[in-house]
Order: C-alpha cells, then sequence, then structure tokens
C-alpha cells in the first residue's frame, strides 16, 4: 500500500467554474457579479458583497469543458488512484449552477444521445477521466505484466436512503457496515469488473438516466441528491520487488461525487418530509466541508473528525483519511440574482481549502 499523506496542503485542491448567463438571467439584464482576475482569484461585486477569493485555478464563463479536463488537475486524481490512493472529485454548488454539466456535460443523460462528434467535444470531466485513466493503463501494462482490474459502482444518496444507479430494481434503501477503522462499505450495492472504456462509458450512462427516472417520478431528487460514482483499481503486486508467495493487491479508487444543490431552502418554507429533506442535506454539506479541510490541516486533523454525522461523509471515510487526495469544483452562476447562493458556495469552497 502506498504511504499515508498526512495533512498536507496538495490533497485538497479546490477550483471554481462559472457558468455563462442563462436566457432566463439575461432577458432579465441582469448584471453579473463574479469577475475573474488573473488565472486564481475572483472577486464578488454584489449589491450587498464586495470581497475576493483566492483558488487553485478559476475557470472563467467562455472555459471548455476540453480546458476544464486539463487544468483543473484532474489527471492527478487519475494517477494516484492508479498508484493506489483514494482520489475524489466533488462538484459543489446550487442547482442550476453546472454541475452535472460540468461533470458529465450538458443536459447529463442526454450527452450520450448526441452526435458523436458533438458528444466528444461536449463530454465533462468523468468520461474524459475515464478515457484518460483507460490510456494511461495501456501505456502502464507495457511497463508491467500484472494486469489491472477494473470494479465500478454506481449510488444515489436520497434523503439519507441509499440507492443503486447500476441495479435500481435492487434498491429498497442500502445498508451502510463497517467502521472508521475497516472502511465502511454499502452492502448488497451493485459491483461490477468492466474490461475496456466502453462498458464503463455504458455504465456511466445507464446511471444517469436511472438517476433521471427517478427524479422524474419523484419531483425532481436529482437536485436534492448526491450521485456516487466510484472506480476502483486493482493490481497484483504479489511478484513486485518480494520473495514472498503472499498474495498482495494494490487498490486505488477514483470517485466522482455530483453533490446535491447546495441552496439554502428556507427553512419555513418546507414542512414534514420536506424540512426532514433539507435538514440531511445541508447536514451531509456541511459535515463533508469539515472534513475535507481536516485533510490539509494538522490541528484539525488530530480533532475529531465526524464522518459519522451523514452517509456522504461515512462513505467518504475512505476518501478523507490518510490516502484520500480531494479535488472540489465550485460552480457558480455569475448572476445577480444569484448573489447569495453564489457567495455561499464560494465561501464553502474557501474553507474546504483552509485558506
Ligand atoms: P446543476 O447540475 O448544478 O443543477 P446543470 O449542469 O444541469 O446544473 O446546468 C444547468 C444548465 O446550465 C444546463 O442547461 C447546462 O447545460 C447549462 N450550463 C451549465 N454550465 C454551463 C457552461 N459552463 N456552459 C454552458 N452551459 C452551461
Ligand atoms: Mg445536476
Amino acid at each position: 500500500p502506498p504511504e499515508d499523506l498526512g495533512p498536507d496542503k496538495d490533497r485538497v485542491r479546490v477550483v471554481v467554474r462559472v457558468r455563462p448567463m442563462n436566457n432566463r438571467e439575461l432577458e432579465r439584464n441582469e448584471r453579473s457579479i463574479l469577475h475573474g482576475e488573473g488565472e486564481n482569484s475572483v472577486t464578488v461585486q454584489g449589491a450587498q458583497h464586495n470581497r475576493r477569493f483566492t483558488f487553485d485555478t478559476i475557470f472563467a464563463i467562455e472555459s471548455t469543458q476540453e480546458e476544464v479536463f486539463h487544468y483543473s488537475g484532474i489527471k492527478r486524481l487519475v494517477d494516484m488512484s492508479i498508484d493506489g490512493y483514494i482520489a475524489t472529485c466533488f462538484a459543489y454548488g446550487q442547482t442550476g449552477s453546472g454541475k452535472t454539466h460540468t461533470m458529465i456535460g450538458p443536459g447529463g443523460a442526454n450527452i450520450f444521445r448526441m452526435d458523436e462528434n458533438v458528444r466528444i467535444k461536449c463530454f465533462g470531466l468523468v468520461p474524459r477521466a475515464i478515457n484518460y485513466l483507460f490510456q494511461r493503463l495501456r501505456e502502464k501494462s507495457q511497463e508491467t505484466t500484472t494486469p489491472y482490474y477494473i470494479r465500478v459502482s454506481y449510488c444515489e444518496i436520497y434523503n439519507e436512503q441509499i440507492h443503486d444507479l447500476i441495479n435500481p430494481a435492487h434498491s429498497q434503501s442500502l445498508q451502510i457496515r463497517g467502521s472508521v477503522e475497516d472502511g465502511f462499505y454499502v452492502e448488497n450495492l451493485f459491483q461490477t469488473y468492466i474490461e475496456t472504456m466502453d462498458e464503463l462509458l455504458t455504465i456511466l450512462e445507464e446511471g444517469e438516466l436511472n438517476r433521471a427516472m427517478a427524479s422524474h417520478n419523484l419531483n425532481d431528487t436529482s437536485s436534492r441528491s448526491h450521485a456516487m460514482l466510484s472506480i476502483q483499481i486493482e493490481q497484483d503486486i504479489s511478484g513486485e520487488g518480494t520473495t514472498s508467495t503472499e498474495q498482495m493487491t494494490r487498490q486505488g479508487k477514483l470517485i466522482f461525487v455530483d453533490l446535491a444543490g447546495s441552496e439554502k431552502v428556507k427553512v419555513s418554507l418546507s414542512k414534514g418530509k420536506q424540512l426532514t429533506e433539507t435538514n440531511n442535506i445541508n447536514k451531509s454539506l456541511l459535515t463533508l466541508g469539515t472534513c475535507i479541510s481536516a485533510l490539509s490541516d494538522p490541528v484539525k486533523r488530530a480533532g475529531h473528525i465526524p464522518y459519522r454525522d451523514s452517509k456522504l461523509t461515512r462513505l467518504l471515510a475512505e476518501s478523507l483519511g490518510g490516502h484520500g487526495i480531494t479535488l472540489m469544483i465550485a460552480c457558480v452562476s455569475p448572476a445577480s440574482s444569484c448573489e447569495n447562493e453564489s457567495l455561499s458556495t464560494l465561501r464553502y469552497a474557501n474553507r474546504a481549502k483552509n485558506i
């Protein structure tokens, strides 16, 4: 197994992507309140706030999917996952800020129905990272004779209930088992071994379709659920550098999480079931922020890390532990009507980075 990374600034990378104004915002002649300054600063010049934030990279409205892939740091995550680390990429932001666009592509599942040329250009970070992963594995397998095994699962956490996105029929709410020490896992979550990039893309497509379907039936749950794609990369390294005949495997993971919309639903407006749901989302996002910020801070690291406070963080305990590195993509709208939400996203992202 690779060495423990310890509290290190390089373990948490935070980038911001500003989407272009949408038609509704343009029709209302809204003012843009976010302005990039250089490559890594962004200023908010709103009616109520004037603030400047610094992140690892800012992707301005004209940035392309390809640029986000090249400059977000995702390639390092893929490389580290091959080397046995747990690499996790999150998309955070209010509903409509561009999380799914950035992760999968415009229209989520719809991208797979586009003409091939268009599709390749529009593909978001996940399909591009999958392509890169297979490219790297092909290169690596010329250096070593031990094969890699790839195992995939895809689930959704909605209102603290876990559902399988690959095999939705089997999914009542699934249970989490395990412990902080031994790792948590979802009992009975469908996992499948895949061999080619196309097989993995097909799983992604099916998962996105299932996600969209659930959201249609249950009144847009997709904005209120976290979707988590987990790609486990295993290699048998028994022969490497040891004379032992004991079987040893290197196990890394590449995880993508399209988080629930971060918007504050006014508690006064939500009642009963919806109120529980709102509280669950707020709590899991808050806990996630606390856990990520502890990754790069030795003082927080030594204290209590509240993994147990939400299903999301329990499942991500490994990602947030000694072998985890993370990339957070904070998505924001530049429109003046989104001032409070954009500011709250930037604050959250800033806290994750501990600046
Ligand atoms: P979220 O997943 O955060 O709710 P979406 O990714 O669905 O948001 O984005 C909302 C809408 O804005 C979609 O129609 C999407 O295609 C569009 N959009 C988001 N980001 C961009 C971008 N960078 N460039 C062009 N359109 C975008
Ligand atoms: Mg979305």
